[in-house]
């Protein structure tokens, strides 16, 4: 497979540097993409890079879609609930980050998963492009806490 500069979502800063933590920063003040209107610094980039965890199955939710639009891929593994996880939830995400564009993320309802519930179901849909064509994925998923930490489950909610 090769794979070129150009098709990789633009994630790194462009001016290179020593310490990865710069990278992140450049994008801080832009809005984030799981579309909550507020900076990614504000928003997923506290969880994606472990300054804070999500209190609610929405926020999960929300920080699994922007990590598929910066390909986090690790970060997909990390919040897929253990119980889930197989040897090919790896390769999985990340054939799929690979070809897909991510364009919109729409929540449109939220049960359960606040800050004193177990579980929590997320309905979403996610826009997305593969090879300039539209795709919409419409899924309602099941997240369950593991070790008290919001994890997701899979897309039968
Ligand atoms: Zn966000």
């Amino acid at each position: 497979m090769t794979e070129s500069e150009s098709d990789l979502p633009i994630e790194e800063a462009p001016a290179p540097s020593a310490n990865p933590e710069k990278a992140p920063k450049v994008r801080d003040l832009s809005l984030c993409p799981c579309k909550s209107r507020l900076p990614y610094g504000e928003c997923c980039a506290r969880f994606h890079y472990g300054k804070a965890l999500p209190e609610t199955a929405e926020q999960l939710m929300r920080a699994r879609y922007s990590a598929y639009f910066f390909g986090r891929i690790d970060y997909l593994v990390d919040t897929t609930h253990p119980d889930k996880k197989t040897p090919q939830t790896r390769a999985g995400i990340q054939a799929l980050a690979d070809v897909a564009r991510w364009k919109f993320l729409t929540i449109l309802s939220s049960s359960k998963g606040q800050a004193g519930d177990k579980t929590g179901k997320v309905e979403f849909v996610a826009e997305y492009y593969i090879d300039m064509v539209r795709h919409e994925h419409h899924e309602k998923s099941r997240f369950r806490r593991s070790r008290g930490l919001w994890k997701y489950v899979d897309d039968k909610g």
